[in-house]
């Protein structure tokens, strides 16, 4: 008999987990409150872009998601600090060749969602009242 498993919060540790789960054999349904994501209008929103680093990166990788990603991110290898007499000084985020990630808080989101119904097989239920649904 197929285990089932129930996540509560369709954000990115749920829609992650689902895949998680679905990898491990369990039939995955998400329970969210807010309205699906994938279908608002996102930049209507305020957002600050996430900034991911190796610990994120790793995760996506554990279940094979980290390529999709990688093609919604830009690369931010440093940053210039502007001091008061107007000189401007270069601080590396890391290393030669490494460098942290922006993507989109909502976008990542929905293509969290989205892999999680395509590749980890989970279900949402998008509903304001959780425990009366489940
Ligand atoms: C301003 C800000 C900047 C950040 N910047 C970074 C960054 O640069 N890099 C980084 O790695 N991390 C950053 N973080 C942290 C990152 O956003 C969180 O670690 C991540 O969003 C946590 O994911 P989550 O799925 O646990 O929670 P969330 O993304 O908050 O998702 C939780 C989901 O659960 C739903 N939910 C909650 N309660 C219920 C309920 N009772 N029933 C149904 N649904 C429910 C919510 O609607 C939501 O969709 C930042 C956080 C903030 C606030």
């Amino acid at each position: 008999m197929q285990k089932s498993a129930i996540i509560i919060g369709a954000g990115l540790v749920g829609s992650l987990w689902a895949v998680f789960l679905s990898k491990a054999g369990y039939k995955v349904t998400i329970y969210e409150r807010r309205p699906d994501i994938r279908k608002a209008d996102i930049s209507a929103g305020k957002s600050i872009n996430l900034a991911m680093s190796f610990r994120g990166w790793k995760a996506l990788e554990t279940v094979g998601v980290d390529d999709e990603i990688r093609k919604i991110s830009i690369a931010m290898p440093g940053r210039i600090m502007h001091d008061l007499d107007g000189k401007q000084n270069y601080q590396p985020y890391g290393k030669e060749g490494q460098a942290i990630y922006s993507v989109s808080r909502g976008g990542l989101n929905a293509k969290m969602m989205d892999i999680a119904e395509t590749k980890g097989g989970a279900k949402f239920s998008i509903t304001t009242n959780v425990w009366m649904s489940i």
